[in-house]
């Protein structure tokens, strides 16, 4: 019997309903159990959020525009039920359920005559996808509007809650790969190893029921999907990494650039970017270069690619987004903004799988197998001050910082390990003035929680925004800092004030971007709020003059982006 979408949006109440893991794994697990075979992956995806799976690189391409409109339409426009909703919850499932009963009520039953069953919510999903070219939007908007006008109102609000991908039931890939070695009775590391291996949960859990767990124990990567990655966490310094690491640790220069993973089969060659989402036609050289270096039939390779000015010094990550971004014109780019390919990982070769094997030896086969490319630097050191002293020439190169890899590690994403540590010069914090602020989302939603950042113009004496940060301040923290927003508020927007620049709070970032979002011209990228300064004044916060000078002097080393 084909199971109803009802019932995945009803476990979906229940996920929502609970805070108890063992629980929320429990009724996951039983639903799964209950499931045709090839239901589970569509079903294990859409309880993630996803309408594919997660290698996959279909998309459904519809903005909340769109959306917003066919549910509009179809509802006979009851907005005014939906932003309360919303505005009570911050959560567009929800509101679209609340609206969809009261049109309900209205309509007496005109919609969802027909029962829709999750392999029809995937086809539907499916159909959407492949919708594009001219008057795209207007086909996928009749599309959508037939999916949610044979919805109730749950089932509309778990439609729309995956079309938005968020399903803010607290039940996170985690969990899934918990409850489906509890519903197929499967080792949770073995779920877990398949899963990175083959890229997709949904797809361990189909192989999991349908073949079991000897074919789970031997699942391959697959070239052209791309696998999740192994991240790093941040070390203080050098010597925190060395004493994590047993004493020895391997240091590479830590690019700042973006990371690719790439896949190769004879002479096709397709480049993913961190989020998994394809760049091969933004990156023309690259995959040229991999061409002509990389002899292997079959491999995945990992590396990072920094854009860089003429004299080949890395100039800031912002100018290599553009890259990303710009798919057309993508040739003109190419000689603007040149880029420069480091490998640091091999994660397959010719059928064989290198996860499993330590950081020394996958290094020694990357050397052996990426021809020309250059990898990144690396050294293995075992001591403070040579490791300080490495650290200075990967700055005076011009990079970030360094990356520290425990020799013995294997290749192991999910969570964040200390295998990998990053380790960054702390650029010096600011004391930087709140000058508005707006409120947050989910648990933050009644409280001013993100905060707009100014320094002061020493000439004019005006305070300009140079950033906007919610992270750093504890809820008991925030809390107050809504209360005492409030006293200095100028004015009030919803969701958003403006206030008397009074309170003054050091931040500390990672770098200063120049950037037109703001009238000062720069941006600091992830600002976080490390102190409240209630002992210095507006007047005693950093200037904007100090500001362009901490700008200018990154400058120093890096190069320096010049359109044309
Ligand atoms: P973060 O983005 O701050 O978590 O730092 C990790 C990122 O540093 C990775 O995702 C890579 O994009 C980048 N990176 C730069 N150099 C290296 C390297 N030598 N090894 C690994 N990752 C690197």
């Amino acid at each position: 019997m084909p199971t109803l979408f009802k019932t995945l949006a009803e476990l979906g109440e229940k996920l929502e309903a609970t805070k108890k893991r063992l629980l929320m794994i429990d009724l996951v697990s039983s639903f799964l159990q209950n499931l045709e075979a090839d239901e589970i992956e569509p079903a294990v995806s859409m309880l993630l959020g996803r309408p594919f799976p997660k290698w996959s690189q279909r998309t459904l391409e519809v903005s909340w525009t769109t959306l917003h409109s066919v549910i509009l339409r179809i509802t006979g426009s009851d907005w005014n039920s939906f932003l309360k909703v919303f505005n009570e919850t911050g959560d567009a499932g929800s509101a679209t359920m609340a609206i969809f009963e009261k049109s309900k009520s209205k309509k007496q039953a005109v919609l969802f005559e027909k029962a829709l069953t999750i392999a029809e919510v995937r086809r539907s999903f499916e159909a959407i996808s492949e919708t594009s070219g001219h008057g795209s939007r207007e086909r996928k908007e009749r599309q959508i509007a037939v999916l949610l006008s044979s919805a109730s109102p749950l089932e509309a609000k778990y439609l729309v809650k995956i079309f938005i991908g968020e399903t803010r039931t607290g039940f996170h890939e985690g969990l899934m790969e918990q409850a489906v070695a509890k519903a197929f009775q499967i080792p949770p590391e073995l779920v877990q190893k398949a899963g990175m291996i083959i890229g997709d949960i949904g797809e361990v859990a189909s192989i999991a029921r349908t073949q079991g767990r000897e074919a789970l124990a031997h699942v391959k990567f697959r070239v052209f999907r791309p696998v999740d990655l192994m991240l790093a966490q941040m070390a203080n310094d050098v010597a925190e990494a060395l004493r994590e690491h047993g004493g020895v640790s391997a240091f590479e220069y830590k690019y700042d650039g973006a990371r690719v993973q790439i896949h190769k089969h004879k002479d096709e060659i397709k480049i993913f970017s961190r989020r998994l989402s394809e760049a091969t036609g933004s990156l023309p050289e690259v995959v040229e270069e991999v061409k002509a270096n990389i002899k292997a039939e079959e491999v995945i390779l990992e590396g990072e690619v920094v854009a860089v000015d003429r004299e080949g010094h890395p100039i800031p990550f912002q100018h290599l987004m553009r890259r990303f971004r710009r798919v057309h014109a993508v040739e003109d780019m190419a000689e603007e903004v040149p880029l420069k390919l480091y490998l640091f990982d091999i994660l397959y070769l010719n059928g064989e799988s290198l996860v499993s094997q330590p950081y020394t030896r996958r290094r020694q086969i990357l050397a052996e197998n990426a021809g020309e490319i250059p990898l990144t630097a690396m050294k293995t050191i075992d001591n403070v001050q040579e490791a300080e002293a490495f650290m200075k020439d990967a700055l005076d190169a011009g990079h970030e910082g360094l990356m520290a890899k425990k020799p013995d590690s294997v290749y192991a994403v999910g969570v964040r390990g200390k295998r990998w540590l990053k380790i960054k010069p702390v650029l010096e914090p600011l004391d930087l003035v709140i000058v508005g602020a707006e409120q947050g989302y989910g648990r933050r939603f009644n409280w001013l929680s993100d905060y707009y950042l100014a320094a002061r113009d020493s000439e004019t004496g005006e305070f300009l925004t140079v950033g906007k940060t919610f992270k750093g301040l504890t809820d008991a923290e925030i809390i107050e800092m809504t209360r005492r927003l409030k006293e200095i508020t100028v004015d009030e927007k919803p969701r958003r004030v403006n206030v008397i620049p009074k309170i003054v709070v050091e931040v500390a970032y990672n770098e200063i971007q120049k950037s037109p979002k703001y009238r000062c011209g720069m941006a600091l990228r992830f600002a976080r709020i490390t102190r409240i300064r209630d002992d210095k004044t507006p007047e005693q916060a950093d200037t904007i003059q100090r500001v362009r000078e901490i700008y200018e002097r990154q400058f120093l080393k890096k190069g320096r982006y010049t359109a044309g």
